[in-house]
């Protein structure tokens, strides 16, 4: 009886342990840095089984197989309520935008009207030619969409559609240089 008992708990505390594991890795907020990541000089090119090391399993299956997160998930919670500050590419650090050019478009991405270094951010037209989508130029990373002339009230009309996940987030006031 005695054993039985301690079995029972060992049981118990580990699907506790497993429940909490799930949570942590469904409820993953988006990567940040308290200051802004050294700049890669040239292409950043690495294995399949690299990438599987560095990235956590969400943003491996949206950078590296063009996965899209959930609308309106934890991450896109987050960067809501997200400050002045820079975005950076969780593969390979380059900088892809910033709060100076995010927008409210409701629906449920980060958006951005603009990349804040563009020459790190490509476009590509879906084989069907129906979307265009947005890679890091850098790392070749699958960032989201852009979508052009939806009638918002911005600079340039441009939507461009990002999974949070992917996103590295530097705080304006903790950014140590430019
Ligand atoms: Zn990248």
């Amino acid at each position: 009886m005695k054993i039985s008992l301690r079995i029972l708990l060992l049981a118990l505390a580990s699907i506790a342990g497993a429940t909490f594991m799930i949570q942590a890795q469904t409820q993953q907020p988006m990567a940040t840095a308290d200051q802004a990541p050294e700049q890669p000089q040239q292409p950043v090119i690495k294995t399949d089984a690299e990438w599987r090391k560095q990235l956590t399993p969400e943003q491996y299956r949206i950078a590296r197989k063009s996965g899209t997160e959930r609308p309106n998930g934890e991450v896109y919670q987050t960067f809501k309520k997200q400050g002045a500050g820079t975005y950076y590419c969780v593969g390979c650090n380059a900088e892809l935008f910033s709060s100076n050019e995010k927008f409210d478009s409701h629906c449920g991405w980060p958006s951005f009207y603009d990349p804040s270094k563009a020459k790190n951010v490509k476009s590509i037209i879906d084989p069907d030619g129906s979307r265009i989508e947005v890679r890091c130029a850098v790392c070749d990373a699958h960032l989201g969409h852009v979508f052009k002339g939806e009638g918002f009230s911005t600079p340039t009309d441009k939507r461009y559609c990002i999974n949070g996940a992917i996103l590295k987030f530097v705080p304006e006031e903790l950014k140590k240089s430019d």
